[in-house]
Formats: C-alpha cells, structure tokens, sequence
C-alpha cells in the first residue's frame, strides 16, 4: 500500500509539474488571478485532503481491498479474472462507476452542495484539479468502498486507475491551447481540456455536459456528451453564484455546502 502511495504521490508532482509548464508556454485563457495564489490555495487543500483522506477513510478502502482478495470476492472472481486483464477491466468498471458518481454530484441536490465548491474555481488550470471538498471526497471514497467489495480489484488494479484517474483529471483541467485537430484525436479515447472545460462553461449548451473523467465513450453511450464551439461556448468558467475572490480562501471555500 505504501509502495502504491508513493508511485502515485510521484506521478501526481511529474503531471503537475509538465501541465504547468504547458499552462505557461502555451495558455488557453489569460488569467486574471495570480498564479502563486492559485497553485497555493488548491495544493494546501489537496495536501489537507490527503491527510485527513489517509486517516478516516484510506485504511477502510485497504481492508475492503484485503477482504475480497482473502475471500476472492467479488464480480471478477466470478468471471476468473486475473493480471493484465484484471488490471484494464477493473479500469473501465471504476471510471464508469466514476462518470455515474460525478452525474450524481450534479442531479442530486445533497451531493450537488459539494460538488459546486469544484465547480466554484472562476478559472480552471491543473491546479483546479485538486480543489475539491472533503465532504465530496469522503462520500466517493465510501461509495468506492462499496464498489471495491462488488468488484473485488487486484492491488495493481486500483492503484493503475487512481494513477489514470488522477492524472487525467490533471490534464483536462489544463489551461493548454492543444490545436484542436489533436484535441479531436485524443477525445476518441480520453477526455480532452476542450471537453472538461465545456463541462465547467456557464453557456447553457453546456449544462449537463461531459461528465467522463478518464474514457470519453461514456459521455457519447449515454447521451451526454457535448463538442463545444471553442471561440464561442468555453467561457465564462465557474458558477452564476458565488463569484468573487473569496472563493480561493479557505474558510469560505468550506462553507460553500452550507449555501444554497
Ligand atoms: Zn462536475
């Protein structure tokens, strides 16, 4: 467990440091917020997240894990699964899970009141990758839980999808001006920034868009996914309300589920 937390730790700082390289030679979007202030505020969080994240939850995600491979339970066991093959189908059940879980955050007004502290970032770089609230963190890790003990992964398994899941989070939060021939291309497998930020845009043809973390297929299969018009649909980022600097301190920033 401690070997999988530092191979994921490390690709976490090498994307963070490559996507910021790219942020700053070749930006999508001018920023107007100080990008100290941004890359500060969303990494303490990330590094208080993890903290607390590895005492409440992460031992009860290990023992899940631990009782399946004892007891050779769950959905994989039944179907025989076992290495590379074990490793990529737990990939592709884990993300879908993940598309259905963010779809939730958004549809389901209690979950929504978490999610919308992600949603609040008024600009969106890798950074905003890591800033999410610790009450939305929990309730996925305890839904995950549930999803270890009906899938039964192997060690590797999770550890390559939170490695994936992370990262490619970390991509298509990017502020990246990726030519948008390439952008396609990429999109026929995995989620683009183009089509993550058109999740984050206030236009109205991207509501309820591309919900997708890692395979883009899951937004087209179920009819959510949208190819927004880049000049035109990918701004302004963030929500109606709140707007304002506040929304990168930290005390406002974990009250944000207590307003409506
Ligand atoms: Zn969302």
């Amino acid at each position: 467990m401690n070997s999988s937390f530092i191979i994921r730790s490390a690709a976490y700082i090498a994307i963070f440091a490559v996507m910021l390289l790219c942020e700053w030679r070749v930006p999508f979007a001018l920023s107007e917020q100080k990008k100290t202030h941004r890359v500060g505020f969303h990494l303490s969080l990330s590094i208080m997240n993890t903290f607390l994240l590895n005492i409440i939850i992460s031992g009860t995600i290990f023992a899940t894990l631990l009782y399946t491979q004892k007891h050779m339970f769950g959905l994989a066991y039944v179907l025989g699964l076992s290495g590379g093959a074990k490793i990529v189908t737990t990939i592709i059940v884990l993300d879908l899970w993940d598309y259905w879980m963010h779809l939730a955050n958004h549809k389901i007004r209690f979950l929504w009141r978490f999610h919308k502290a992600h949603h609040s970032d008024m600009e969106m770089d890798v950074t905003t990758a890591s800033r999410f609230h610790l009450g939305e963190l929990l309730i996925s890790n305890g839904v995950k839980c549930g999803m270890i003990l009906l899938w039964g992964p192997s060690l590797w398994g999770l550890a390559v999808f939170d490695i994936l899941i992370t990262g490619c989070s970390q991509f298509h939060h990017a502020n990246v001006n990726i030519p948008l021939n390439i952008q396609d291309g990429i999109e026929k497998i995995i989620v683009t920034p183009r089509m993550h930020r058109c999740h984050h845009s206030l236009h109205c043809n991207c509501f309820n868009t591309n919900y997708a973390t890692i395979l883009s297929c899951w937004d087209r299969l179920f009819k959510s996914y949208h190819w927004a018009e880049p000049r035109n649909e990918l701004q302004p980022i963030g929500l109606y309300d709140p707007r304002g600097p506040h929304t990168m301190k930290f005390v406002p920033f974990l009250l944000t589920p207590l307003k409506d």
